[in-house]
């Protein structure tokens, strides 16, 4: 198979070699996990170089994460074709975007050095704006303003866009709060990741000639994971593909799992419409996951009733059924795992040569990674975890971050405020609200304010010479990075011996520090930050330091500052040093196009994973998500996949009895072996003759027992009627229709996360429930209890 000789064909099936050969015009892959979907499109950007359908740079190849991004670049180029032409544009949606946008900026009045907020960023700023209008921020806080207008910019909709059907959002004050969002980015020279999408969107929609220029520069473009596609991406690619129609996707719905981020897999069914005479590709052999994984994860997702349905086979025959294990609670599961982890090392289980990167932990909710992190840091496993609660979003590293943003630009009033007292400078509140209010009268940044503050002595003594100090330490490190990088310039940027900066250009001083990474670490010096760390005695502080030093080391990748602080607002991933061979800890969502040869599911518990949130606020759509999300997880592994779950779990603080999730059930028995837990009380889950059925629950039962549990009595009666409603169907029931709730209509009823309320319906085995506080909602019956009275 494959075309002999072409290096970047070989190997290809039938409908493969048509994706990667077939160059002209719209195409669409449509195909289940690991059928080589990737794989085509990689080898189709090999052909269109080694073909000269195009110059490599005028290629653009969207992705989804950088991970998979890097993955390209470095598959594209062990093939021998000609790069002479560049690298072709390859990245994910963000970082392609963010380029486009620093050459064109001051169309949706940017600077080109605009910073780019996170979500912490973004919280602070819209609470400043919820206070100054006279919102109860209590009840109104700024993390659902913030879902809001992510909402709304996933949609392309810009203040001036916003339809009607909105003018309600928050409380009828979300259109107003969104435009003055808008107003005061612009004023800090910032935006926020929706921005990057949205703005571009604007400017090829506003400047017709900006948008012919790149529809024609881009003569091929190229999308994987196109099922997670939001509206604004949607428009992004349609415009941008509307000159050569030289468009093709791949993906697959049924591992369509960003819908909650506003993803429309409906963009997958429109393609055909969208792009007449597209080419509809399909691929059925998967090459990844042995015959009882793929199976497993087959029956999970045939679950689902809303999918176009597709056949996957496998020639890898044999290997081990997927393995269910049942623990005690979340840190037996996480020790066992450790164990496990280290006999596949060491050979003792299973194949010999199974290394730490071959090994991945994907978990549901990033609050689950932290029992395996504390287990591996005990017993001295290395891991990695990416698109956990990263390394950039600690305390020190973001003051960190602030100073160098303030570096880049003074406009930044966010990073200003943040690091304006941190070290003390004797700056109290009253000052900084000073500098505020002259930074606005003069509609200047604040550190312009501050600036003004000084000269006329509006803030004076000890706090008058912090800033002072302050302020001279941002110009000086501003002047540096500037000389640094003159020869980057272009000559038209330097204006009769100032540079566009204002600043007098002389030859940097030969003791100024003479890189970035060197000016990082003078700014920490200087700025009094490292020394603040150094006489803190709390046990933290340490660890802190060792941060800032891994900071400083992370510099070392990147040409210059800017190009750091934006790889840090787009990363998805972190996995900076991969020499170390380390086990992967990341969440499913992040999984995505990823594989490996042995992967752990844990915490297959109704409520985390399906997760009771996304059934909460979707309902039956929100299951069928989580259920992809199964499929996803499954169809990672290539050899050994393994699914657990606790009985008991820690979540926030709270120690809560866990069922085993209802995709336990629909797991096809022929493809499953149970495994006992050691030192289970009961001895474990029906012995290892892989007759599961039931028996995990009746036994979760007993054990509740003996522990006098409270409200066990209510689980048992739920664990019978679902361990019989899954016996009566092999592929289980998707949502336990025949359960009758033992609820009647105005019963009151107690929920941990709502509170109290009253029922109001029955279907099946969901409640709708008037919450007092929480109001109207729609929850799996399991999750309430009687109220006492
Ligand atoms: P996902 O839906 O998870 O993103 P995918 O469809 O993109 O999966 P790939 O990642 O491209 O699948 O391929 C899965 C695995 O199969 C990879 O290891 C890839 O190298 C291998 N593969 C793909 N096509 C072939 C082929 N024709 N022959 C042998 N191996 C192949
Ligand atoms: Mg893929």
């Amino acid at each position: 198979e494959g075309v002999p000789g072409a290096l970047h064909l070989e190997w290809l099936n039938e409908p493969q070699l048509e994706a990667a050969t077939n160059l002209a015009g719209p195409m669409l892959v449509l195909a289940g996990a690991g059928t080589g979907k990737t794989r085509a499109l990689i080898s189709r950007i090999a052909e269109l170089i080694h073909k000269r359908a195009a110059r490599s740079n005028e290629i653009l190849a969207v992705t989804f994460t950088n991970k998979a991004a890097r993955e390209m670049k470095d598959r594209v180029s062990q093939y021998p074709v000609n790069l002479a032409g560049g690298m072709p544009w390859m990245g994910t949606f963000h970082s392609i975007c963010v380029k486009l946008l620093r050459r064109h900026a001051e169309l949706v009045g940017l600077k080109s050095n605009f910073t780019i907020l996170d979500t912490d960023d973004q919280n602070r700023l819209l609470k400043q704006l919820i206070v100054a209008a006279n919102i109860d921020e209590k009840r109104w806080p700024a993390r659902l303003l913030s879902g809001v207008i992510d909402n709304w910019k996933n949609r392309a909709w810009t203040p001036e866009t916003l339809p009607s059907s909105e003018a309600q959002a928050f409380n009828g004050r979300g259109p107003e709060l969104y435009a003055q969002y808008q107003e005061r980015l612009k004023t800090l020279n910032a935006c926020d990741f929706g921005d990057l999408l949205l703005h571009m969107v604007t400017i090829f929609q506003k400047h017709d000639d900006i948008l012919a220029k790149y529809q024609s520069w881009f003569k091929y473009i190229l999308v994987d994971e196109y099922q997670d596609t939001n509206v604004a991406q949607y428009l992004w690619l349609r415009l941008l593909a509307a000159g050569h129609k030289n468009l093709c996707c791949v993906g697959d719905d049924d591992q369509s799992i960003y819908g909650w981020r506003g993803a429309e897999v409906g963009n997958i069914l429109r393609f055909e419409k969208d792009f007449s005479g597209a080419k509809v590709v399909r691929l059925e052999q998967n090459y990844r996951s042995t015959a009882h994984i793929l199976a497993a994860a087959s029956g999970v997702i045939a679950g689902n009733s809303d999918r176009l349905g597709k056949e996957l086979w496998t020639e890898a025959e044999g290997g081990e059924k997927v393995r269910l294990i049942g623990h005690w609670d979340g840190d037996e599961e996480a020790r066992w795992v450790g164990e496990e982890i280290e006999a596949m090392q060491s050979g003792t289980r299973g194949r010999a040569g199974m290394s730490l990167d071959d090994m991945a932990i994907l978990v549901r909710a990033s609050h689950q990674m932290r029992a395996f992190e504390d287990r591996f840091l005990t017993i001295g496993l290395p891991y990695r975890v990416i698109g956990g609660p990263r390394f950039y979003e600690r305390l020190e590293i973001r003051d960190a971050m602030a100073y160098f943003r303030l570096a880049v630009s003074q406009d930044d009033d966010l990073a200003f405020e943040r690091i304006v007292n941190t070290p003390r400078r004797g700056l109290g509140d009253k000052a900084i609200q000073t500098i505020n209010m002259l930074a606005r009268s003069n509609g200047v940044s604040m550190v312009e304010g501050a600036r003004i503050a000084i000269e006329t002595g509006a803030i004076k003594g000890k706090g008058g010479k912090g800033l002072a100090e302050l302020v001279s330490n941002l110009d000086r490190w501003a002047a540096i990075l500037h000389m640094q990088s003159l020869p980057e310039l272009s000559e038209d940027a330097v204006i009769d011996g100032t540079s566009d900066l204002g600043l007098p250009i002389a030859d940097l001083p030969a003791d100024a520090p003479q890189t970035h990474i060197e000016l990082a670490e003078v700014i920490l010096d200087e700025s009094g930050y490292t020394t603040m760390w150094l006489n803190d005695k709390t046990p933290e502080a340490p660890g802190r330091l060792e941060n800032l030093k891994e900071l400083v080391k992370a510099l070392e990748s990147f040409e210059n500052l800017q190009g750091f602080l934006e790889h840090v607002s787009l990363i998805m991933d972190n996995d900076t040093d991969d020499a170390e061979q380390k086990v992967t800890i990341m969440t499913l969502h992040a999984a995505k196009g990823l594989e490996y040869p042995a992967v752990f599911l844990p915490g297959w518990e109704d409520g985390l994973f399906p997760s009771q949130r996304s059934m909460d606020e979707s309902g039956l759509k929100g299951l069928e998500e989580e259920r992809r999300l199964a499929y996803v997880g499954i169809t990672r592994a290539e050899e050994v996949c393994t699914i657990s779950f606790a009985a008991n779990r820690r979540v926030y603080g709270q120690w809560q009895s866990q069922l085993p999730s209802r995709f336990v059930d629909e797991l096809p028995e022929a493809h499953v072996e149970v495994l006992t837990a050691p030192g289970l009380y009961g001895g474990g889950y029906g012995g290892a003759s892989g007759d599961y059925g039931g028996s995990p629950l009746q036994d979760r039962a007993a054990r509740a027992d003996a522990y006098n549990s409270p409200g066990w009595k209510r689980m048992q009666a739920q664990a019978d009627r679902r361990s019989k409603s899954s016996h009566s169907n092999a592929k289980g029931l998707v949502i336990d229709a025949t359960a009758v709730s033992s609820f009647t209509q105005g019963d009151r009823v107690f929920h941990t996360k709502f509170g109290y309320g009253t029922v109001m319906g029955i279907e099946g085995d969901k409640l709708d429930i008037e919450f007092d506080k929480a109001g109207a909602k729609k929850v799996v019956a399991k999750f309430i209890v009687p109220a006492a009275q």
